[in-house]
């Protein structure tokens, strides 16, 4: 199964992708933690993208779609995967397609979530996690139940995301509503999207993923 988390900055992408690792067993692809990850190590695809984050701006298309391409030839075929933050222009969305027919994959679900605006840059603004064990929380909706201490792993670092800040957060979301929103005309003509209230919680937004998900082995036999 190969599904597209589609929604703003903010809207849970990495939140719901997290909980389907554990629950569907899926890999989660996300382009932003990837692009991170090779600033933080110093690669030339890192030094190439780190202003351009800073300021939440988007990254070229090229250098998106050969990390999502390098990433799926490390996946077994039947291995699942989730794709968050990816594609988020219409030339993405295009080498997605043929990123996954050379792979003989199919996309079977854009899971869309839909969230109030105005919500997004107090969601954004205020969420940190844990160095050591990336567990998130966030200053006003999840705080850690003893302060500076994680939950999870009982570390004290917590880091923010150097593009979590007002003015980048602004940017992305006209990004967003610029370059992205605009995909998904096409993804509907397709009949795969499947629109979920990403301002409920966490939790309930999880089990209506995992409803739509658990519902496809029955479409494939009507079909
Ligand atoms: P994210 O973690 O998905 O919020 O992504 C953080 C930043 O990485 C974005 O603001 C972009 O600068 C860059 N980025 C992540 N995914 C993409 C993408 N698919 N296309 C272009 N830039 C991206």
């Amino acid at each position: 199964m190969n599904i597209i988390l589609l929604g703003p900055p903010g809207a849970g992408k990495g939140t719901q992708a997290a909980r389907l690792v554990e629950s569907h067993r899926m890999k989660q692809l996300s382009t932003g933690d990837m692009l991170r990850e090779a600033v933080a190590a110093g690669t030339p695809i890192g030094r190439k993208a780190k202003a351009i984050m800073d300021e939440g701006r988007l990254v070229s298309d090229d250098i998106v779609s050969g990390v999502i391409g390098d990433a799926l030839d490390k996946l077994a075929k039947s291995q699942g995967v989730i794709f968050d933050g990816y594609p988020r222009t219409e030339l993405q969305v295009r080498s997605l397609d043929d990123l996954l027919a050379a792979r003989d994959r199919t996309l079977d679900f854009v899971i869309e979530l839909a969230v109030d605006e105005d919500a997004l840059v107090e969601r954004i603004t205020g969420r940190f996690s844990c160095t050591t064990c990336n567990s998130n929380y966030h200053d006003t909706f999840r705080r850690p139940k003893v302060a500076g201490v994680c939950d999870k792993c009982g570390c004290s670092g917590f880091s923010r995301r150097s593009d979590d800040n007002e003015e980048a957060v602004r940017t992305r979301l006209a990004e967003y509503r610029a370059k992205t929103a605009p995909v998904m005309p096409s993804y509907q003509q397709r009949g795969i999207v499947r629109t979920v209230n990403g301002m409920a919680s966490p939790e309930t937004v999880a089990a209506t993923i995992g409803v739509i998900l658990d519902r496809l082995p029955q479409m494939r036999a009507e079909n």
